[in-house]
C-alpha cells in the first residue's frame, strides 16, 4: 500500500480551512504565521513560498519578513523580540539554516515557547521528553499521522529509526516510544545497519542519502516511512532515502517521495499555527 501524503494533506487542509473560517468569525481575526527568512538561499526561498501559499489557501494570515544575509544576531533577536511582543502574531518560524555568523540555537531559544510553531524551542523539546502537552515538530508529527492513516497499530511493534537529528530522527523515535513501540535508533556509526533495519516492523528513514535503503535491508511486510528529500544523482529528480522501486514490493506500506511526508510537514505546520492561535484565545 502506498500512502499518499498529498491525499491526507488535502483532507486535513479542507477541514482546517473550515476551522479557520469559524475561528476568524468567532475571534475577529485569522491565525497569523510569521516566517523570518534571512538571506536568499533558493531552497529556503522555495520552502518559505510553499508555507505562504499553504497559509493563504487555508485563510491563515501569513507574513514573511525577509532580512539581508548580513543581518547581525542582535538585530535578528530584536526582530524576534518584536514578534514575541505582538499579540497579533500566533506562530513564529525562523527558516533554517541561518548564516554561519548567527547562533541558531540562541535564535530558536529566543522565540516565545507559545509562538514556537516548529516545536524546536528547548522548552518544547523538554516537554516532549517529559510527555507533557507541547507543540510537536512538524515532520515527526507527519510521520505519526501517516502511520495512523495507514491503520498501523504501533503498540508492541519493533520500530527502527535511521537518523538521529534533533528535528526528525530523535523526536520521531520518542513519539514511537510513547506509542509503545520498541524503538532502535540507528545512525552513521551503527555497525551492520542492514541487520538492524531488517529487524524493523516499522522503519523510518531520515538520513539525507538518495536511495540508501535497498531491498536487502528491509524485511517482507515492513511499514516504511521515507522522510528523505534528495536529488537522484543519475536522473536529477527528487527521491527519498529509500530505493522506492526496489523496496515497495517487499513493504506492506510505503510513503513515496515526492508526495509522501513532504506535503505532511507543511500541513502539520498549519495545524500547529491554528493550535497556537486557539491557545492565544484562551481555549
Ligand atoms: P541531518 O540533520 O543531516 O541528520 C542526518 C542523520 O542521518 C544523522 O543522524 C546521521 O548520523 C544519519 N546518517 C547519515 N548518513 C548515514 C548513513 N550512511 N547511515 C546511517 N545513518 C546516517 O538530516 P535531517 O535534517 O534529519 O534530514 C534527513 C533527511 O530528511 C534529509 O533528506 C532532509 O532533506 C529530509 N527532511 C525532510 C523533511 C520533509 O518535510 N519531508 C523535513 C526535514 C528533513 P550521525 O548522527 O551519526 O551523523
Amino acid at each position: 500500500m502506498i500512502i499518499s501524503g498529498k491525499d491526507l494533506s488535502a483532507r486535513m487542509k479542507a477541514e482546517m480551512a473550515e476551522e479557520v473560517k469559524q475561528l476568524s468569525e468567532k475571534y475577529g481575526r485569522a491565525p497569523h504565521l510569521v516566517v523570518v527568512l534571512v538571506g536568499d538561499d533558493p531552497a529556503s526561498v522555495s520552502y518559505v513560498t510553499g508555507k505562504s501559499k499553504a497559509s493563504e489557501a487555508l485563510g491563515i494570515r501569513n507574513t514573511t519578513i525577509r532580512k539581508d544575509v548580513s543581518i547581525s544576531e542582535e538585530e535578528l533577536l530584536g526582530v524576534i523580540d518584536d514578534l514575541n511582543n505582538d499579540p497579533g502574531v500566533d506562530g513564529i518560524l525562523i527558516q533554517l539554516p541561518l548564516p554561519k555568523h548567527i547562533n541558531s540555537d540562541r535564535v530558536i531559544a529566543a522565540v516565545r515557547q507559545d509562538k514556537d510553531v516548529d516545536g524546536f524551542h528547548p522548552l518544547n523539546v523538554a516537554d516532549l521528553q517529559l510527555k507533557r502537552p507541547c507543540t510537536l515538530p512538524c515532520t515527526p508529527m507527519g510521520v505519526m499521522l501517516m502511520l495512523k492513516e495507514a491503520g498501523i497499530d504501533i503498540q508492541g511493534k519493533r520500530a527502527v529509526v535511521v537518523g538521529r537529528s534533533n528535528i526528525v530522527g530523535l523526536p520521531v523515535a520518542k513519539l514511537l516510544l510513547d506509542a509503545n513501540a520498541t524503538v532502535t535508533i540507528a545512525h552513521s556509526r551503527t555497525k551492520d545497519l542492514a541487520s538492524v533495519t531488517r529487524e524493523a516492523e516499522i522503519l523510518v528513514v531520515a538520513i539525507g542519502r538518495p536511495k540508501f535503503i535497498t531491498a536487502d535491508m528491509v524485511s517482507e511486510g515492513t511499514v516504511v516511512m521515507d522522510v528523505g528529500v534528495n536529488r537522484d544523482p543519475v536522473t536529477g529528480k527528487l527521491c527519498g532515502d529509500v530505493d522506492f522501486d526496489a523496496v515497495a514490493p517487499k513493504a506492506s506500506v510505503i510513503t513515496p517521495v515526492p508526495g509522501g511526508l513532504g506535503p505532511m510537514t507543511i500541513t502539520c505546520l498549519m495545524r500547529n499555527t491554528i493550535d497556537l492561535f486557539r491557545r492565544h484565545q484562551g481555549e
